[in-house]
């Protein structure tokens, strides 16, 4: 089966690998991908212009296979940055949009638990030199049985210790019958029950959520978004979101009332509810450029300020 989607400013590129659906996939050459593991496997993703083609051999569903295609390239979101309006972030989005653009929010909602495997496994570690080979060697051997990679020995895939930490967190998940709800909860209500499970904290929920629903306003509050929103000077000041309060309280008064919670007392000052409140839909597609612009720009230690397109909104660079 195959199917042509037009794709106006749009690069598969720049789309696939900051989302964690890239560790189902393999880059073959330059805008062209084919997915090694999970739903569709053998899906084959290549941008020619602004046409994205996707083949897969095999009888599929016609409508499964182009909800798939678009999920999974991205091209079901599209950065509206005129939805902020104001402030200086205004200006940070503008110019991220110029240079980025083309980024997408890659997900896909039937491949969760591998999504779930490879979110885990990314705590402290780099997702490049690590995580995608762990997932490889583990989705090679056990595809994503969730309870396989729970009980095995995962040594064949490599001995860090997030290795073992994934399995523990994967049999509280599983102990907690978490896989037979996913389907069944919100965005919202699910972060909450993740949370709940040992060895999983905001960062990971948030991530596994960005990248497995449509909920562009999930904000996942990394590395390389801390850093620039800190340097930037996007606010005065800042903390991070705490596991303890996100399982009690809500972010805002929408989420307050679909949980039937209170409003949490860090909302005024948590990055990641500041970023929900300014950002709104684009707050998912704003932390993924800025892992892009991060990764090659704005890095923890030396930042390449002279490079950065950035520079004269820059607090840290004045
Ligand atoms: S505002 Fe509170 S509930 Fe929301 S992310 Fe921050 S700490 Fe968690
Ligand atoms: S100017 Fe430097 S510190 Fe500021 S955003 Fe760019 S790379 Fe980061």
């Amino acid at each position: 089966m195959r199917v042509e989607v037009r794709a106006e400013k749009y690069d598969l590129d720049l789309t696939l690998p900051p989302s964690f659906v890239s560790s189902l996939y393999v880059r073959v050459g330059p805008r062209h991908w084919i997915k090694k593991f999970g739903f569709l496997k053998g899906l084959r993703l290549m941008q020619a212009n602004s046409l994205l083609i996707a083949e897969v051999d095999g009888h599929v569903n016609e409508e499964v296979f182009k909800e798939e295609v678009l999920l999974e390239s991205g091209l079901w979101y599209y950065p509206d940055v005129s939805l902020v309006k104001n402030g200086k972030i205004k200006k940070v989005v503008d110019r991220l949009y110029e240079a980025y653009g083309g980024a997408r929010l890659s997900i896909s909602p039937r491949d969760f638990n591998y999504i779930l495997t490879s979110v885990v496994l990314s705590k402290r570690t780099s997702y490049g030199r690590f995580v995608l080979m762990w997932c490889s060697r583990i989705f090679e051997k056990l595809d994503g049985d969730l309870e396989e990679i729970a009980h095995s020995d995962l040594r064949f895939a490599g001995t860090s210790y997030q290795l073992d930490q994934l399995k523990l967190t994967l049999r509280d998940f599983l102990s907690r019958g978490l896989d037979k709800q996913v389907a069944k909860l919100s965005p919202s209500a699910l972060r909450r029950e993740l949370l709940r499970c040992w060895g999983i904290g905001p960062k990971v929920a948030d991530a596994l959520i960005l990248f497995t629903f449509r909920s562009p306003k999930t904000i996942p509050c990394d590395t390389h978004l801390k850093t620039m929103v800190k340097r930037l000077g996007l606010y005065e000041e800042f903390v991070e979101p705490v596991k303890q309060l996100c399982i009690k309280y809500a972010c805002n008064s929408a989420e307050a009332d679909e949980l039937g919670l209170d409003v949490c007392p860090n909302s005024s000052r948590c990055l990641r509810a500041l970023l929900i409140r300014d950002l709104g839909d684009l707050a998912g597609w704003f932390q993924t450029v800025c892992y892009i612009h991060g990764g090659s720009y704005c890095k923890p230690s030396k930042p390449s300020c002279e490079k950065c397109l950035l520079s004269d909104l820059c607090r840290y660079r004045s």
